[in-house]
This record gives C-alpha cells, sequence and structure tokens, in this order.
C-alpha cells in the first residue's frame, strides 16, 4: 500500500513524509486504546475509539493548528495499523503509529515474550517496519508497571533498543510515579541505542527536578504527556509543578530534550464527553506556558522540531 521510509524520512502510516513537514505534533496519543482486557482488571478502561466520534475530535485539533499525532499504541491493547491509516485520510494529519509490547501484565499471552529470544522479538519488531502495508514509525510505548523493570520488560527493552538501531527508530517509553525510567534508559543505553533517541514518557507522574534533570544530561528527553488528565490528585493540582520543572530545565538550556502530549486513553478525555480531547495543549497549556515566561520560539522547538527529529528515521546500524 504505501512505501517505505528512507534515513532522513518521517514513516507514517500512509508512507514518507518529510521532517519538515509533520508541524505540530502531538508525540504520546491513543485513538484507541483497552486496557481491562487483561486478567484482575475490572474498571473497564478504555478508549474505545469509533472512528466517527475520533475523526471529529482529531479535526478539532487540526483546525487549531494541529499536524500530526503519535498514536503509541501497542500490540495488545487496541493497536490497529489499518484503522489509522484510515483515521489519516479522513482527517488529512499525520498519524505515526507505535511498535512493540506494552508492559508485563499486558503482554498478550500469543506474543510468548518469555518464550523467544530477544532478537526474535527485535525481529518482529523490525518486520512491521519493513514490511507493512500498514508500517509503524517509532517503537513504544514500552514500558514496566511498577518501579522496577521486570524480566519480561527488560526483554521488551531489549528487543527495543536492538530494533532501533536496526531501523533508526526512536524508542519511546511508559515510567510512571517513579525513577523506573532512569532503568529503561540503562537497559536501552546497555544495548547501544543514542538516548538522543530515548523519550521516557510520562515524566509528569513523576514531577522532581533531580529525577527530569538526570533524564536530560544523559541525553534523553523527558516527556510530560499527562497534561490536562484530571484521574488523580496530581493529575488535577499538579500542573503549576509541572510548569515550575519545566522552566527550570529550559533555563538550564535543555529546551531540545522536552516533549509534551496529553495521553489521551479513555472516552471520558474526549471533547464530545465533556474531556480536553486532543486540544488541551493548544487551548490551555502553552499558553500556560507562555503566561511563565516561556517564549513562542521554544515552544516552536518543543511542540515542532523535537518531534520531528525523533521521528526522523537514522540510517540503521
Ligand atoms: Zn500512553
Amino acid at each position: 500500500m504505501s512505501n517505505r521510509a528512507a534515513p532522513g524520512q518521517v514513516q507514517t502510516v500512509l508512507g514518507p513524509v518529510a521532517p519538515g513537514d509533520l508541524g505540530f505534533t502531538l508525540p504520546h496519543e491513543h485513538t484507541k486504546c483497552s486496557l481491562w482486557w487483561i486478567e484482575n482488571r475490572w474498571d473497564y478502561w478504555e478508549l474505545i475509539g469509533d472512528e466517527p466520534r475520533i475523526n471529529e475530535e482529531l479535526a478539532a485539533f487540526k483546525a487549531l493548528g494541529g499536524g500530526t499525532l503519535v498514536d503509541v499504541t501497542p500490540i495488545g491493547i487496541g493497536r490497529d495499523l489499518a484503522r489509522l491509516a484510515r483515521l489519516s485520510q479522513a482527517t488529512g494529519l499525520h498519524i505515526v503509529a507505535g511498535a512493540g509490547w506494552y508492559r508485563q501484565a499486558y503482554y498478550p499471552a500469543e506474543a510468548r515474550i518469555d518464550r523467544r529470544s530477544i532478537d526474535d522479538l527485535a525481529d518482529e519488531i523490525v518486520q512491521e517496519f519493513v514490511d507493512g502495508p500498514v508500517r509503524p514509525g517509532i517503537i513504544g510505548e514500552i514500558g514496566t508497571d511498577k518501579p522496577w523493570v521486570t524480566a519480561q520488560e527488560e526483554r521488551v527493552f531489549r528487543a527495543a533498543a536492538r530494533a532501533a538501531l536496526r531501523t533508526g527508530a526512536s524508542v519511546t517509553t511508559h515510567a510512571v510515579q517513579s525513577d523506573v525510567g532512569l532503568a529503561q534508559l540503562t537497559i536501552l543505553e546497555d544495548e547501544g541505542l543514542d538516548p538522543a533517541r530515548i523519550v521516557i514518557g510520562h515524566c509528569d507522574s513523576h514531577p522532581r527536578i533531580e529525577h527530569w534533570r538526570e533524564i536530560v544530561r544523559r541525553g534523553a528527553h523527558v516527556e510530560a504527556d499527562f497534561l490536562g488528565m484530571s484521574f488523580t490528585p496530581l493529575e488535577r493540582a499538579g500542573e503549576p509543578k509541572v510548569v515550575e520543572l519545566i522552566s527550570t530545565l529550559l533555563n538550564e538550556g535543555f529546551e531540545k530534550q522536552i516533549l509534551l502530549s496529553q495521553d489521551v486513553c479513555h472516552d471520558s478525555q474526549l471533547a464530545s464527553y465533556g474531556g480536553n480531547g486532543y486540544t488541551y495543549l493548544q487551548k490551555s497549556f502553552l499558553p500556560r506556558l507562555v503566561g511563565a515566561g516561556v517564549n513562542v520560539a521554544t515552544i516552536e522547538t518543543i511542540t515542532v522540531e523535537n518531534p520531528a527529529r525523533l521521528l526522523t528515521l537514522r540510517k540503521p546500524a
């Protein structure tokens, strides 16, 4: 269906795109996501993702200047590459799809994560990047359930790093409420992946300057991607702290290592159900950053240039 992207290009679900064409980008979102499918999760957590509704929500993002959405839904919680191609066609937005497996509790039995070699897992990811017909363009979100990395999760992280080296793609992670993102980073680095190709996700769930600073000092990216969420007390009341941490890192010169997103992953976040939809950055958060003294050029770096650089495929190692 679509051509494969070459190094220097971005691999979207409709084929190669020049990095300069992506525009304003949300680097960590979902358009369909089912977390209650696993055993022993009884909260029916789901972004059902019916297409006419999602098309409308994405149209609102585009109308405010949105250009690209990265759907980091991994295998096993509702990823459907053909569906993402349809959404891209319907909305005119560039959509980049994720790859790999989420976190241990969510690994589908049929993936046999604990029975295959790390290279065999990496082969499966690489195959998707190469063979299509609809191809992913980033690896992730891959993650850890707890403040530690389980043995199976370590295997997935090693496979992701190897696949990243072989495809030239970046890796984006799920790391919550702890400094486990640093352990993730260590495994990826151990496999030889350049930290400049790594995004530690959900850093706003662990709003400590020491943690954020350590990630950027090691050369990786901090991503505040729970912006506009209101499920937990921290999310409801924590935004001033996130603004403060971003401002601190900006003052220290790390503007090229910050990413922002909204992680829409539940129906209640959609505008049609009274949530912020996909427009919280544009409508609320970015104006707040400007109010805190961040200049418009820096916001352009964070929301356009940084995601474009990460999504641009490197020459395979
Ligand atoms: Zn997510």
